[in-house]
Parts: C-alpha cells; sequence; structure tokens
C-alpha cells in the first residue's frame, strides 16, 4: 500500500492526545501527507472529522508497527507520547534505524534534552516553554506598567 504521494515526504505523529490530535489535523489541513498512531483506537476521537490522513492502532515502540505504518516514507516523525521513555525509545528506532532525517520527541523532564540532542533528536519540554511564556509575558506586562 502506498501511503504517502511521494517517497519521503510524509509526517508521522506517535500519539493522539490533545497534542497530537492538533498537530495532525493542523498539518493535514496544509495539505501535507500525515499519519498518526495510537496504542489506543478511543485517541482518534480527537481528530477533527476533515483530518484527510491515516489513524493507525498499535504500539509505535515496535518495529514493524512503525515500518507497517510507512515509517520509511516519512521525512519527519515527531514523538508525543505521555512517556518520556517510550519518546525517547521510538525517536531511537526512527533515528538510527529507519534514518528519519528530523525526529522531534517531547520530554517531560529536561535534563533528558541535552542527552538526546547529542544523539541528533530535537526536543522540547512543555514546563521549560511555559516557563519562558509566563516570564516573558510577566516582564511584557512589568514594562507596560512602568510606561
Ligand atoms: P496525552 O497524554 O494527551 O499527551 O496523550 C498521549 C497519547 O499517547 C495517548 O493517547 C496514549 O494512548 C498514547 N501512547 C502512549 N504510549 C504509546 C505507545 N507506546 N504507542 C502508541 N501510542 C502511545
Amino acid at each position: 500500500m502506498k501511503l504517502f504521494r511521494k517517497h519521503q515526504d510524509g509526517i508521522m505523529i506517535i500519539g493522539c492526545g490533545r497534542l497530537g490530535a492538533k498537530l495532525a489535523d493542523q498539518f493535514s489541513d496544509q495539505g501535507k501527507s500525515v499519519v498518526i498512531l495510537d496504542q489506543n483506537p478511543d485517541a482518534f476521537r480527537k481528530l477533527s472529522t476533515t483530518f484527510g490522513g491515516l489513524s493507525i492502532t498499535g504500539d509505535a515502540r515496535s518495529y514493524d508497527t512503525l515500518k507497517e505504518a510507512g515509517i520509511g516514507e516519512c521525512s519527519d516523525v515527531i514523538c508525543v507520547t505521555n512517556r518520556d521513555n517510550a519518546n525517547v525509545m521510538i525517536a531511537q528506532i526512527a533515528k538510527h534505524v529507519f534514518g528519519i532525517p528530523r525526529v522531534t520527541a517531547r520530554l517531560y523532564d529536561q535534563d533528558l534534552q541535552f542527552l538526546y540532542s547529542q544523539m541528533g533528536i530535537d526536543s522540547f519540554c512543555p514546563a521549560s516553554l511555559s516557563t519562558s511564556y509566563i516570564i516573558d509575558h510577566l516582564n511584557s506586562g512589568l514594562q507596560e506598567d512602568k510606561q
């Protein structure tokens, strides 16, 4: 089965939680080829009715599941399950076994970020992003108060 319109242009999202579903919907709206995996089939209810990609049920820590879902035809893999260990494991399989050019993982533990950047895995930490946002927001409010 040919999952994507042209070789190496797909985006694979692992984990159809609130973030994964939102990303999948937005990439799909932009006309990108999207496949989203989750081990819980009920999770796909979060996708919008206009989602035009593929949703596949399975444990993404499995090599066979990733392969059958078409990971080999993706240029991007985004790991947003709710577990750092799973995100790291899947990101490493994507990067080092399947050779995916760009792999991004959500890490709740900020201390892991440096380690995984050394392995070529981009990561983001929701707590760090929220902290930066709140500090910037409060600081810009303080500036406005002074004027
Ligand atoms: P959230 O907690 O809203 O970020 O959702 C995380 C999603 O990741 C849930 O829908 C989980 O079912 C899914 N998930 C967790 N572990 C795995 C895994 N190993 N493979 C596929 N999906 C997973």
